[in-house]
């Protein structure tokens, strides 16, 4: 019989541990081995099949709690973790230091803004497996990003979604079909707390106008992921079944990544603008300080832009003020480089939800003209809205997740900046990182006591010994949650017992383990490996040097091609000659995944160069001193020094891509065959593989401290989160005159930059260099208001200048006879060879973040 409906009964707390509640409540026990620990005591077999705090107290014989309430050593561990608990909430962290060091009360003088808060939007976070509402790779990079930044103290607020059955579980049928399960998530059993505005009130109800007259109404829950508050909107509430359509408006939250373009776009409305209402409302409730900077975790979060200046200009500024308020305060980063990645809606469904009046006001945000909303979203197809597009035009700042992420998403949208080359676009970049506390087995972190600024210096005084044999135990227990999951994916696909005695054996846990998890999207080709399958066959099974791989990862349900991907590599697990050494695990998360990364050798990862923007997974690898075996793609591409791992060679000028995947395929093979694997099996009469573990030790202290969200976190602080805080302070400071001056300079260069006209272009050689004059027409704009440049240095075949160096030129006081201002520089000669200059002119203001940032540019007519 299923039950009709579902409620929860809490049994209070005996008073002596009552403290397990706030403990069960902060998701800091993630990343907080003696919390774990603490949970695991109360009901070991519990907290092993459930992992959840909230569901131990929960499902916790009453008695047994008694018991505990009586038990002394129990009770001070409580006292101890709660204890500690609350001195990580309070206690100044590096953000606290860097506010003071900016402030100058440490005696120095810095030219420094620190927010008094930044909000962080995005549309999916991976914190834990207990809240599962993230699909992959962008969800749990949001996740260490809320749990560095609760590490380093920033004042950061996270908002999202609950999506009632978050994304999907993964199993697999008979035939290796995945299938996709859908639990209910009941918000009563998640460590979540509705946002009320005062004990015993009702909840905060947060609206969103609908088309049609319709009205969205979510409630607002709270998650405490360390001192970071996340704010999560959920729209399953009885009050939207008064609106016309209501089952569609509850469902709006229902699924990640599950519903059609319509469904998404209610989903990107709620998240960017009634999140902004969520948390006014909670900065209200709260007292907390307003956040002055809002990061968009990609384009599904742009409708946070127009709400803000929706905001703005009730309060009775102009469009044009509140955009640059906006501009200036946002940070948009974008994840893809995958075209197909780029979240695009049809310009006319976006107009109906904008749901111009007859004055062409949006009802969705009363007092913007809907067209003008409809324009941010601009592309060079007519009929599309790009979020990525809209997040670049309200982002006064933005970056990519890797350097070569950074320098391929130049290129991708250098269309928003034309007339400027890829290598000008303000697109910067800050590379992923992933959370140590999380990501590193506690047998690693425990050498260093959890402190991950010294850890590499420990790392570096072990010895060779202990090392490896670290390692290997972290390998036995992966072999042995192998072997436990693949008993119990065949359970569910229907075979029986008898037919899975073989699961008993499956692996070696001393054979050299690799590991290959991820998203089955097809950039990613997760069957590359499978390319030459009889070579393949012959590396796993080698009976003297075999080999054995670990492969997991989601297909999206839309996503037939992926999904078939799967069934070729379960298909392949399924030969009897090679079950042994090859498996696929399905329903790839958080809690597997710790198991793969702590304890595989090497970590494989063959995406299409350079489609990966960064990935993070070899981080995690990295970080328990795995190998990264990858094509030089995303953050390896930069970070790989020879010694932390091996670069697949990538046949990037190939454009058949059969003959490419053929080529890469087979560099693989050869690359295991001839170093990866002979390396490994090189022992020495102790049994420890020397210049193996040499390169693990290399990978632990050196790449190690570059792959943590810590450094990441601290980068976006530095570069980007202050910067913005800065520019949020000049643009409002004396009733926004900044932002007004701004706007009026924007709006002259729009109507007169058609004016500006390089005219006439001279140079002469003399002694001490170069000397370039410069007529310049420029219309209504004063001299100090645009940049004039010598653009010079060598010239390729095609008279691209190559490397260039500016020199910015001086107006002279007199006019030409045609009004032009004639500019001067004088350039040094920097380089010997064939040498080339232009001259270009751009806008120059105090409120730009770069000349390049409007995409205003001028050269002369013709360069010669
Ligand atoms: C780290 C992680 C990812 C992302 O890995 P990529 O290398 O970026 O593909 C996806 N899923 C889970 C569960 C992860 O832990």
């Amino acid at each position: 019989m299923k039950a009709f409906r579902r409620f929860t009964v809490r049994v209070p707390l005996p008073d002596r541990i009552a403290d397990l509640a706030p403990l069960s409540h902060n998701l800091r026990w993630a990343w907080h081995t003696p919390t774990q620990e603490l949970f695991a005591t109360i009901d070991p077999r519990l907290w092993s099949s459930t992992g959840d705090p909230v569901r131990v107290l929960a499902d916790t014989d009453p008695t047994r709690l008694v018991e505990l309430a009586d038990d002394e050593g129990f009770v001070a561990r409580v006292a101890e973790a709660h204890a500690d608990l609350e001195q990580y909430l309070d206690a100044p962290q590096w953000f606290q230091r860097y506010a003071a060091e900016s402030s100058g009360q440490d005696g120095s003088a810095h030219d420094r803004v620190v927010p008094p808060g930044i909000a962080y939007f995005s549309m999916e976070f991976g914190v834990s497996e207990v809240l599962p509402i993230y699909s992959g790779g962008l969800g749990i990079l949001a996740g260490d990003h809320l749990k560095a930044a609760s590490d380093l103290g920033l004042p950061l607020i996270g908002v999202g979604l609950l999506y009632r059955s978050g994304y999907f579980r993964q199993g697999l049928d008979h035939d290796g079909w995945q299938i996709e399960r859908y639990p209910v998530n009941d918000p009563a059993d998640l460590p979540l707390t509705l946002l009320t505005p005062g004990d015993g009130a009702e909840p905060v109800i947060v609206e969103v106008a609908m088309p049609g007259g319709a009205t969205l109404s979510a409630q607002v829950w709270v998650a405490s992921v360390g001192r970071i508050p996340l704010l999560l909107l959920d729209s399953d509430i009885d009050r939207n079944d008064d609106e016309p359509e209501g089952a569609a408006l509850r469902a709006v939250t229902d699924r990640l990544y599950g519903g059609d373009q319509e469904h998404r776009i209610a989903q990107e409305i709620l998240l960017g603008i009634g999140g902004v209402r969520a948390l006014r409302e909670y900065v209200r409730i709260t007292g907390r300080p307003e956040p002055t900077v809002f990061h968009m975790n990609e384009g599904h979060a742009g409708f946070l832009g127009v709400e803000r200046i929706r905001e703005l200009v009730a309060g009775g500024l102009d469009f044009d003020t509140a955009e640059a308020v906006v501009r200036a305060s946002n940070v948009f980063t974008t994840h893809t480089p995958v075209p197909a990645g780029i979240d695009r809606f049809p310009a006319d469904l976006v107009a109906r939800y904008l749901d111009a009046d007859s004055d062409g006001k949006s009802r969705l945000l009363p007092g913007l003209a809907a067209a003008t909303v409809a324009e941010l979203g601009d592309e060079a197809d007519p009929g599309v809205f790009n979020m990525a597009h809209m997040g670049f035009r309200l982002g006064q700042r933005s970056n990519g997740v890797s350097q070569l992420h950074g320098a391929v998403s130049r290129e991708m949208f250098a269309d928003l900046w034309p007339g400027f080359d890829a290598a000008d676009v303000p697109i910067g970049a800050v590379t992923n990182g992933v959370h140590g506390p999380t990501w590193v087995a506690p047998a690693w972190r425990d050498f260093a006591d959890g402190d991950e600024d010294s850890a590499p210096e420990v790392y570096a005084g072990l010895s060779d010994e202990t090392i490896w044999r670290t390692h290997e135990e972290l390998r036995a227990e992966l072999v042995d949650e192998v072997r436990r999951r693949a008993l119990a994916s065949g359970l569910d696909r229907g075979f029986t017992h008898a037919e899975l005695a073989w699961t008993a054996d499956l692996f070696d846990p001393h054979v050299l383990t690799i590991g290959f998890a991820r998203r089955a999207a097809t950039y990613k080709r997760l069957t590359l490996m499978l390319r030459d399958p009889d070579r393949m066959r012959t590396i796993l099974t080698d009976p003297d040097r075999p080999v054995q791989l670990v492969i997991a990862g989601k297909a999206h349900p839309a996503d037939e091609g992926g999904k078939s991907l799967i069934q070729q590599v379960v298909r392949f697990t399924e030969e009897p000659e090679l079950r042994d050494r090859i498996v696929f695990l399905p329903d790839y998360d958080i809690s597997m995944a710790r198991f793969i990364y702590a304890g595989c050798d090497v970590w494989l990862n063959n995406p299409v160069r350079p489609m990966e923007a960064c990935g993070t997974s070899g981080m995690k690898s990295a970080l328990n001193g795995g190998l990264n075996l990858s094509i030089l793609d995303g953050w390896w591409d930069e970070m790989a020094d020879g010694d932390n791992g091996w670069a697949i060679p990538s046949a990037e000028g190939i454009t058949d891509e059969h003959r490419r995947d053929d080529l890469e395929a087979q560099a693989l093979y050869t690359l295991l065959e001839e170093t990866v694997i002979p390396l490994f099996y090189r022992r020495a009469d102790d049994g420890v593989p020397s210049r193996w573990v040499e390169m693990m030790r290399h990978t632990l202290t050196r790449l190690g401290p570059q792959v943590l969200a810590s450094r990441m976190v601290r980068d976006y602080t530095t570069d980007l989160y202050c910067p913005a805080a800065r520019a949020y302070e000049s643009a409002c400071a004396d009733s926004y005159a900044g932002a007004r001056d701004l706007a009026v300079y924007r709006r002259t260069l729009e109507t007169g930059w058609s004016s500006v006209l390089v005219a006439g272009v001279e140079d002469e050689r003399r002694e001490d260099g170069l000397w370039i004059t410069a007529h310049v027409a420029l219309g209504d704009l004063a001299p100090e208001s645009v940049a004039v440049q010598v653009v010079l240095g060598r010239v390729g075949d095609d008279g691209e200048i190559l490397a260039p160096t500016f020199t910015d030129m001086t107006p002279g006081p007199d006019r030409d006879a045609s009004g032009r201002v004639v500019f001067t520089a004088l350039v040094p000669p920097s380089a010997s060879g064939h040498l080339g200059y232009t001259v270009r002119v751009l806008p120059r203001h105090p409120q730009l973040s770069s000349e390049s940032e409007l995409g205003f540019v001028r050269f002369p007519a013709t360069t010669g």
